[in-house]
């Protein structure tokens, strides 16, 4: 099947409230312009500088949503033009991006990254750390980001009971924090191997990459 032919199955399967964030990490610029013709305008990266490269060269009309590990020096170089920023895993890095929002004169969205996987390599808040940054945020200490939800990833495994349990966790965590903040509407989880789980479990937001353009190469 093409690029176009997957999209519009995977579009057409998806419930209409859930968004679709086409992950092209690796993908060349003409394989995203395909996706961009079938009428895609979301797409995500990992990597800052592949980001930049393909916002300079593609339609300005694409929204770009940073997925990855954010590293804090490299947040002035996408501050400018980022729609998304999912993987904000610490308060450090929200300052940051609230100081590169200022510079810039916007108000930056971003998705706090929470931590349900087993694996220790993963990143993001715990659910104390997650109040405390809320209530920051809240209280107009951080004026240049918008807090627009979380983004979750389950752990790396076969075992479907346990993808589910932590969806499932991250979902109440969301709904406790989406209560009474307008703007925090935004729960990004699930990617190819697992988001009928994700919106099984009530999921906005699904970031899929192979299961639109194919497996990537290694890197
Ligand atoms: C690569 C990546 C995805 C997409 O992965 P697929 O399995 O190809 O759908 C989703 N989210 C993040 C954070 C990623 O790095």
């Amino acid at each position: 099947m093409s690029i176009t032919q997957k999209l519009h199955q995977i579009t057409e399967s998806l419930p209409p409230e859930v968004v679709l964030v086409a992950v092209s990490k690796t993908k060349s610029e003409s394989e995203i312009a395909e996706a961009y013709a079938a009428g895609q305008r979301v797409f995500g990266e990992n990597k800052v500088q592949e980001l930049v490269r393909k916002w300079e060269n593609l339609p300005k009309d694409i929204q770009w949503h940073m997925i990855g590990h954010l590293q804090r020096n490299k947040v002035k170089y996408i501050a400018g033009f980022v729609s998304l920023i999912h993987g904000v895993d610490s308060l450090r890095l929200l300052k940051e991006i609230d100081k590169r929002g200022a510079q810039q004169g916007r108000v930056i969205p971003c998705l706090l990254q929470v931590h349900i996987a087993r694996e220790t390599t993963k990143f993001g808040f715990d659910e104390a750390e997650l109040t405390e940054t809320i209530a920051m945020v809240d209280q107009g200490q951080l004026p240049h980001v918008q807090l627009r939800g979380l983004m979750g990833m389950a752990t790396f495994t076969d075992d479907a009971a346990q993808i589910r349990a932590e969806f499932h966790y991250l979902k109440s965590l969301y709904d406790t924090f989406h209560s009474g903040r307008e703007a925090f509407d935004t729960l990004s989880m699930g990617m190819s191997g697992d988001y009928h789980i994700a919106i099984e479990q009530g999921s906005t937001m699904v970031r899929l990459g192979s299961s639109i353009f194919g497996s990537r190469n290694m890197t």
